[in-house]
């Protein structure tokens, strides 16, 4: 062609490559044959979208050329070279494309991976970190490509992966697709070696749906398992095939393999790991299914397939029933994907169902694991049934903080008489064990569910009702139902029955006490529901909870001016002295202070004091009276 430029041009490296180089170029590596695994996949992926292009009718050379991936050594020469009959790449597509390292959360990745000196291994076996790995091997690399269009030039592009690379385009037409020359290092000699070779492939790439010719013979034999009738595959392929497709090295936690033809033809085999794979937390968008259509993957990590609750789940969905011309945008009008969509979702949660009736303790180990991306299924609508049953949390009646309680468990040991589902908020079970609003459920032996995760209040929020009981925060004001019950735990010893007298000075304290705290309450009141507490605030019905308050606070969000109802409990020792204090000078400063410290105790107790100073002054001065009370009620002279 004319426009053909075949002077050599020299570029360097992003910083970002630079620095995966440099830190693939100085460490140590025993899982170093990824490289294969990821220059397979690449010719894979460049089949795959040559593959989509012709089933949308473009125009492209080389129509005969089969598709396949050709895999050769050279054990004098110390040379290996892959070659595939993919889409290809012009100039352009080959200065922009090899030059981005593993796509999703790149820097993060490299941070973590220079930072985790010590498993490094680990770090780079399980991500797909693209082609650079060849540099773990290599000391010099030729990549030579032809992009599938038809006016584009011959490229080839080398680079011995220390700061630069060269790239120009040839005169000669190469065929159609890829191939990548490999001078192997001294010390990775072994990788143009039949045997060695030939076990790596197979370990990594068994499962490419393109063959893999390898010494003249096909060497990936396995079909593919998806398609498979279910009752045909042994456990050890569906391990295979999800090591393939995962890069995990743990067997699943679940095997979802269902071949369904009527009345929509489809085949879907989903997994579900053992463990939260998005450990660094920066790997949400690396999910969704694998779609194809009629042996076409149409898109990798098809993210309509799963709503994101589900997002754990990995695994492919193939459809004889699909238009092979559908695109992305038109997906979620089609109703047969729809319909699958649907199917595939209740596959999921069914298998959950049998998990959490017949194993149990297995159904708690993916809860533990999972339960974060899970939880956010309280707005899937259409399966909410499904999700309760699901649903885990903790309890009073759990012996600890690790047991699980369902819904359905709470339910089934409701008090008679009992309409209404109990919770508290908090951060730990330690920390709600001291919450004074849980005195009275304890007096009365109601089960309480302990949620601890933030997202447990959007749940329960949303969903609100459990057939017909409905959930009640603990720390609501309306308990009358409460008093319906029987005590379980014998009050500790009551203190004296207030005379009528001092019934109407105890009135006129709580006047007082309101009066202190003015604004900052909406009302001061004796307590039904404490024991051993002095006082507590409760929520006006309805309002939002303290936990929210506080999570709002976090974030930064206005919160307003929640006033609340202050509670006082007549029958402890120091609202009884605060009484006797008050008959004696009603406008006593003592009073006050102590008030203001109560109020104060309960904002923190409930994680919404926003400054601590004045508690902590309050705290000051009245230690240094009770410190001098101490002094004379001992007789100590100094
Ligand atoms: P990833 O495969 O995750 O995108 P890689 O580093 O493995 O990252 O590859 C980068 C890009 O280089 C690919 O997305 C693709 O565009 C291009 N590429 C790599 N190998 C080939 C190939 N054999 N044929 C065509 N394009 C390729
Ligand atoms: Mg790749």
């Amino acid at each position: 062609m004319s426009s053909v430029d075949t002077k050599t041009k020299k570029y360097k490296f992003k910083a970002e490559v630079k620095q995966l180089l440099d830190i693939l170029a100085h460490s140590l590596y025993t899982t170093r044959d990824i490289f294969l695994r990821e220059l397979i996949s690449n010719a894979s992926d460049a089949l795959d979208k040559l593959r989509f292009e012709s089933t949308k009718g473009t125009d492209f050379i080389d129509k005969k050329a089969p598709l396949e991936i050709k895999i050769n050594f050279d054990e004098k020469k110390n040379t290996l070279t892959i070659s595939d009959t993919g889409i290809g790449m012009n100039k352009e597509e080959i200065m922009k494309d090899i030059g981005t390292i593993a796509k999703s959360g790149s820097a993060e990745f490299l941070k973590q991976l220079t930072e985790s000196k010590n498993n490094v291994n680990n770090i780079i076996g399980k991500f797909g970190i693209g082609f650079y790995s060849v540099f773990m091997v290599a000391e010099k690399v030729i990549i030579k490509t032809r992009s599938f269009r038809k006016d584009d030039a011959s490229v080839e592009w080398s680079s011995n992966g220390l700061g630069t690379y060269q790239i120009k385009e040839i005169d000669e037409k190469l065929k159609r697709g890829t191939s990548i020359e490999i001078h192997l290092k001294d010390d990775a000699k072994e990788f143009a070696e039949k045997y060695r070779l030939e076990s790596v492939i197979k370990k990594h790439s068994n499962f490419i749906q393109f063959p893999i010719f390898f010494d003249k013979e096909k060497i990936n034999t396995m079909p593919a398992v998806w398609r498979e009738r279910k009752s045909n595959v042994k456990p050890k392929q569906y391990s295979e095939f999800y090591k393939y497709l995962t890069y995990d090295n743990e067997e699943p936690f679940g095997v979802i393999h269902n071949n369904v033809d009527a009345p929509i033809q489809y085949n879907s085999l989903l997994f579900i790991p053992k463990k939260n794979t998005d450990f660094f937390g920066f790997n949400r968008e690396n999910y969704g299914l694998d779609l194809y259509v009629k042996r076409v993957l149409i898109q990798h990590q098809n993210k309509e397939l799963l709503p994101e609750y589900l997002s754990f789940v990995k695994g492919v969905v193939e459809s004889e029933d699909l238009p092979l011309n559908i695109s992305r945008e038109t997906l979620q009008e089609n109703v047969v994907f729809n319909k699958i969509t649907n199917n595939v979702t209740g596959q999921i949660l069914n298998f959950l169902l049998k998990k959490a009736e017949n194993k149990p303790e297995e159904y708690a180990e993916f809860w533990n694991e999972h339960n974060r991306v899970f939880k956010m299924g309280y707005t899937d609508f259409t399966n909410q049934e499904k999700y309760l049953k699901l649903l885990r949390f903790n309890s009073s009646n759990d012996k600890d903080e690790k047991e699980l309680t369902s819904i359905e468990d709470y339910v089934s040991r409701l008090k008679d008489g009992q309409k209404e589902i109990y919770y508290v908020i908090g951060n730990s079970r330690n920390s709600i064990e001291v919450d004074p609003h849980l005195e009275i459920f304890k007096n009365k032996g109601l089960e309480v569910l302990y949620l601890y995760d933030p997202i447990d209040e959007f749940v329960i929020n949303s969903i609100r009702k459990y057939k017909d009981f409905e959930f009640k925060s603990v720390d609501s004001t309306d308990l009358k139902k409460l008093n319906d019950f029987k005590d379980v735990e014998k009050k500790k010893e009551k203190l004296e029955e207030l005379n009528k007298d001092d019934e109407k000075h105890f009135d006129s304290l709580l006047a007082r006490i309101k009066d202190i705290l003015g604004d900052k309450v909406t009302e001061v009141m004796e307590s039904k529901r404490l024991s051993s507490s002095p006082s507590l605030l409760v929520n006006p019905d309805d309002a939002m909870s303290a936990q929210m308050q506080k999570m709002l606070r976090l974030t930064n969000q206005e919160v307003g001016n929640l006033k609340k109802i202050f509670e006082i409990n007549k029958d402890h020792v120091l609202i009884r002295n605060l009484l006797k204090a008050f008959k004696v000078n009603s406008k006593d400063e003592y009073i006050t202070n102590v008030v203001e410290e109560m109020f104060e105790s309960a904002l923190l107790l409930e994680g919404n004091l926003v400054d601590p100073h004045q508690l902590v002054k309050n705290i000051n001065k009245l230690l240094v009276e009770s410190s001098e009370w101490y002094i004379k009620a001992k007789g100590i002279k100094g």
